[in-house]
């Protein structure tokens, strides 16, 4: 089948790379003539808004899906009217609003803090005498690796974060003191199949992912059977096709969700080297309508992504079972170039290879700061 995926990014790339092997071939709508995706498939290049590229993008592809959450839902939905679509406007038009993507969670019973919708510096004031101090002020659309958010402490701070968000729609929600961030991610198929990988633990730096485990030492057996169930319902409620992930807090009290995505996911960028089927794999198999395959892992596995600056590739590639992904982007502050996985047979010898190749990687980069807003991170 040829396989049409809108956006050229790390995530279209690794999606092409699992599908070739199952004989499928891709196009991507990229505005980017040399985007990541453009070494594995043909590129249309235009905006994700521009009608005629839509249509020289959809005449003679079979399948069509995403790989990043912001583009117009006009736009899949004009698509879908064309080729089978997944996953759908509706599991697309969810996630791109965080107070629609929270009261979703909460229809499904699925647990998040307390938050509200603020749409000027006065609704902002009157959110904070509601939830109160810290919190967190976040742009409701548009927002990626922390961007567009910043951190609440005291009334003094409420003028500062207003000009964060640039005076967009924005929620107000309360700071979560969490022990652990974790994701659970999961793919559906069009009758209804729903697998799950391993539960990832995953550590951020300046809102930007760092590092992922897996499965997460931070989950017993009830946190990760209510992270599944909790996936579950939601790409049940949704009719979700394709790959779903889920971000939580764990917290000393349960999880707390924290958002979703309609996709592929970085904390899961593991499943290449560790599962028997990757999370790219299985995204393509659900949108072309074949049959799932098995999320178990093949070991114990971690990741280390490499932001801003490339350290040297020797280096990397001398590290014991190291396996490096780079994403053929020049390097720029903030912007995701490679990651690297490891997969092993216990806990120390994976830990043992995190911490080199997380040296060698902060080695590269300690003299880049990251380039976005007021870093929440792990604040
Ligand atoms: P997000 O863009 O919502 O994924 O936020 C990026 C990162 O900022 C998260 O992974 C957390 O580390 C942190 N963060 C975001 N929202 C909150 C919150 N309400 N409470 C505590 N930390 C948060």
């Amino acid at each position: 089948m040829v396989v049409g995926v809108v956006g050229g990014g790390q995530l279209g790339r690794m999606l092409a790379l699992a599908g070739i092997p199952l004989g499928h071939s891709f196009r991507f709508l990229d505005p980017d003539p040399l985007c990541p995706a453009s070494a594995v498939g043909e590129v249309i290049v235009g905006a994700y808004d521009d009608h005629s590229a839509v249509a020289r993008f959809v005449a003679g592809i079979d399948v069509a899906t995403f790989e990043f959450e912001n583009v117009p839902v006009a736009t899949m939905s004009a698509i879908a009217e064309r080729v089978p679509t997944a996953p759908s406007a509706r599991s697309l038009e969810t996630a791109q609003d965080r107070i629609s993507e929270k009261e979703f969670f909460r229809s499904c019973g699925i647990r998040v803090q307390p938050f509200e919708a603020v749409n000027t510096e006065a609704e902002l004031a009157a959110a904070c005498g509601r939830i109160g101090f810290p919190a967190v002020l976040k742009s409701r659309r548009l927002g990626y690796d922390g961007k567009g958010q910043c951190v609440v402490r005291s009334p003094h701070d409420l003028t500062a974060a207003w000009a964060a968000v640039h005076g967009a729609p924005a929620i107000y929600e309360a700071f979560v003191d969490f022990t652990a961030e974790i994701s659970v991610i999961a793919v559906r198929s069009r009758d209804g199949d729903v697998r799950i990988w391993a539960i990832n633990q995953n550590e951020h730096r300046a809102g930007i992912l760092w590092r992922t485990i897996s499965p997460a030492p931070a989950v017993n057996d009830a946190v990760r059977i209510a992270a599944e169930h909790a996936v579950r319902a939601a790409m049940d409620a949704l009719g979700h096709v394709g790959v779903l992930t889920i971000e939580f807090f764990v917290t000393t009290d349960g999880l707390v969700a924290n958002e979703m995505a309609p996709r592929v996911h970085n904390s899961g960028h593991w499943t290449i080297d560790g599962a028997v089927t990757s999370q790219f794999e299985n995204h393509v198999r659900a949108v072309t309508d074949e049959p799932l395959g098995s999320t178990d892992a093949r070991g114990v596995s971690g990741m280390v992504n490499i932001i801003s600056i490339m350290p040297d590739r020797e280096d990397i590639l001398s590290v014991p079972g190291a396996r490096l992904h780079d994403y053929g982007k020049s390097p720029r502050p903030g912007r995701k170039l490679a990651h690297v996985n490891v997969c092993a047979g216990d806990e120390r010898i994976r830990d043992a290879q995190m911490r080199v190749l997380e040296d060698l990687v902060r080695r590269a980069t300690q003299d880049v700061p990251a380039e976005r807003d007021q870093a929440v991170g792990n604040a």
